[in-house]
């Protein structure tokens, strides 16, 4: 509670001591943030075109995934360029 000093000299304000329930402490807020750190990411060679690629990911240059074919890339740029091709008509 916020007293002035008007307040408090004709006695109005009634000063209480203010219990905060929701408190967490520091070691709960640092319990919480051990969580909130940044990590690097990491690369793997692709077996199939040597490219670096994020690990656990294709590889957006080849379009495979552990020596496997998983999308076809070229299949895709091409389709996408028809597509500008036919909006820009
Ligand atoms: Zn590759």
């Amino acid at each position: 509670m916020v007293c002035n000093a008007l307040a408090q000299i004709s006695g109005i304000c009634n000063i209480s001591a203010m219990v905060n329930r929701m408190r967490s402490t520091r070691s709960h807020t640092g319990n919480r943030r051990s969580h909130h750190g940044l990590f690097t990411v990491r690369f793997s060679k692709c077996q199939t075109c040597q490219a670096l690629h994020q690990s656990h990911r294709i590889c957006m240059n080849c379009g495979s995934y552990n020596g496997r074919k998983v999308i076809d890339l070229a299949a895709k740029v091409a389709k996408k360029a028809k597509k500008i091709a036919t909006e820009k008509k």
